[in-house]
C-alpha cells in the first residue's frame, strides 16, 4: 500500500456505479478506496447552482468543498455530482480538480442519453472511470497529457471514449515518482 486512502462521496450518483468504480479503482491504485455516501449532502451543491446555465458552477463548489472537508495529505476525496458543471469560459467541463486535495466528476454528460443514444451502463461507467482517473491524476500532481493517455484533455464526450481508462507510460512514471507504490502496475 501506498499509503494513500481514496474515498468516493456520491451526489445523487447510483451506488451501484460507484461500487463498480470503487472496486475499479482497487484494481488501478494500491491504496484502500472507500465509497462515503455519507459524506455530503446534496444541499452542498445548492449555492453553486446557476439557474440561467442550468449547471453547477464547479470552481466554487471546488472551493467550497476543500474549505468544507479541508486537506487531508495522505487523502484523495472524489466527488460524483449527478450534474452538469461549468467553469467560466468553458460550455462546460467533465471535472476538476485540485493537487494534493481530489477532485469532482460531473456526471450528466457521460450518459449516452445526454446525446440522444440508447443508455448502457457499460459505456456510461468506462467515461466514469476514465473522468475519475484523469481527476485524482491531477489530485497526484499530473499535468495534461499528449499521448493516448487517461489524462488527455478531454473536451467532448468523442475526447473521452478515444483516450483509454489508463496512465501512459510517461504519466505512470511520473506518478511512481511523486507517490512511490501508487500503482499496481508501475
Ligand atoms: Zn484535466
Ligand atoms: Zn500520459
Amino acid at each position: 500500500m501506498a499509503g494513500i486512502a481514496i474515498k468516493i462521496a456520491p451526489l445523487g450518483v447510483e451506488r451501484g456505479d460507484v461500487d463498480w468504480l470503487a472496486d475499479s479503482l482497487k484494481s488501478i491504485f494500491n491504496s484502500t478506496v472507500v465509497v462515503e455516501p455519507k459524506l455530503l449532502s446534496m444541499s452542498v451543491l445548492l449555492d453553486f447552482y446557476d439557474e440561467e446555465r442550468d449547471q453547477i458552477d464547479a470552481e466554487g463548489l471546488l472551493e467550497k468543498l476543500q474549505s468544507t472537508v479541508g486537506v487531508v495529505p495522505q487523502q484523495r476525496l472524489l466527488v460524483l455530482v449527478n450534474g452538469d458543471g461549468f467553469v467560466e469560459g468553458l460550455n462546460f467541463v467533465f471535472g476538476v480538480s485540485k493537487p494534493g486535495w481530489g477532485g469532482v466528476v460531473f456526471t450528466e454528460r457521460l450518459r449516452p442519453e445526454y446525446y440522444g443514444q440508447q443508455p448502457s451502463i457499460a459505456l456510461y461507467r468506462m467515461r466514469l472511470l476514465k473522468e475519475s482517473l484523469h481527476e485524482l491524476g491531477h489530485s497526484f500532481g499530473l499535468p495534461h497529457c499528449q499521448r493516448r493517455c487517461v489524462m488527455r484533455f478531454s473536451n467532448s464526450i468523442y475526447d473521452v471514449d478515444a483516450k483509454p481508462a489508463a496512465f501512459c507510460s510517461s504519466c505512470a512514471a511520473a506518478l511512481n515518482r511523486m507517490t512511490p507504490g501508487l500503482l499496481r502496475i508501475p
